[in-house]
């Protein structure tokens, strides 16, 4: 069933039955090899899930769970592989969202949950999204409003010398920093391509989009022939859009990112031909706001 958490809408199986988790895997159209994150109820479910787990990841989950970051552990037994792509570390969270966590308690397991969304798309970030995205494919959608934070998990490998940001999310790096000293940001993950074709095409939308040329504000939205949209942070843009998305009045970033997946849901059912995309300033949260419009931009440059 699909259900709400603080991030965007997860849907989640017995992480313990594989058989359950491969029925997640099909209804998203996800590949294999990508993994899904473990969710528990509550911190204290932690070590009796996975045993021992290194001092600073402990710290980590002591400082931020309930929360949006995901750590990764190495995949205890009861796990089935299916539930990592066959990798022997195991990524898991405990969700800040009253819903999800007495969910969760109340299955007694721990849940394998992905975004709600099929496989490349936008994330859900309200029930109703799950509904359009996946309709039929979900038994049971528990709708508990939008969510807070609106943009996925930060995503951390702490058990080395040197925390490994794997991928950008809610979490700021800076609030991470506090605690950890200096990450490292993994290549690739802040959307930036290590080669060309190597960037993660992923969180979509079906119409197709693209971000300004650095530095140049995208001025007029009137092209001969074609309607289209436009995704401002804070100012509205000038000239003649079909429909236009303003993340944040107030530039609040936070906001920006809670807004982001639900404005570009919008602009993608408004019927245009080519949503431009305005990039957020590159602090905080939103870094991961930029992460998610690069991937979706790429998505559509390497399908030219
Ligand atoms: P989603 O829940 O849809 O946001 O996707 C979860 C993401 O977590 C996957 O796309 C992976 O990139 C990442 N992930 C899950 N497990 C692992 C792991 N063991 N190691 C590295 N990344 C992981
Ligand atoms: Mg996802």
């Amino acid at each position: 069933m699909a259900f709400p958490t603080e991030t965007v809408y997860g849907l989640g199986a017995n992480a313990s039955d594989a058989r359950a988790a491969a029925r997640i895997f099909e209804a998203k159209a996800r590949p294999s090899f990508d993994p899904l994150i473990t969710h528990l109820a509550d911190v204290a479910d932690l070590e009796p899930l996975v045993g021992a787990v290194p001092p600073a990841v402990a710290a980590l989950a002591a400082r931020f769970w309930p929360g949006p970051l995901t750590l990764l552990v190495d995949r205890p037994a009861v796990i089935p592989p299916i539930v990592t792509s066959g990798l022997a570390t195991m990524a898991v969270r405990v969700p800040d969202n009253a819903y999800a966590r007495r969910l969760i308690a109340a299955a007694g397991v721990p849940v394998a949950a992905p975004s709600a969304n099929r496989f490349g798309q936008l994330s859900p970030t309200r029930a109703e999204h799950v509904v359009r995205g996946l309709g039929g494919a979900v038994d049971v959608v528990l709708d508990g409003g939008p969510t807070r934070c609106g943009i996925e998990s930060t995503i951390v490998d702490a058990r080395g010398e040197r925390p490994v940001v794997l991928r950008l999310g809610a979490l700021p790096v800076e609030e991470l920093e506090k605690v950890t000293g200096p990450v490292t940001i993994r290549p690739g993950s802040s959307g930036q391509p290590v080669a060309p074709g190597a960037l993660a095409a992923h969180y979509a939308p079906r119409t197709p989009l693209r971000l300004p040329a650095a530095g140049v504000a995208a001025t007029s939205g009137s092209v001969p022939g074609m309607l289209r949209g436009y995704l401002a942070f804070r100012d509205r843009p000038a000239g003649d859009w079909t429909a236009v998305e303003v993340l944040s009045v107030s530039g609040d970033l936070t906001e920006a990112a809670a807004r982001l997946f639900e404005a570009l849901h919008r602009l993608d059912a408004a019927g245009v031909d080519e949503i431009v995309a305005e990039p957020v300033p590159e602090t905080g949260v939103g870094r991961a706001v930029n992460d998610r419009l690069r991937r979706a931009a790429a998505t559509w440059h390497s399908a030219n």
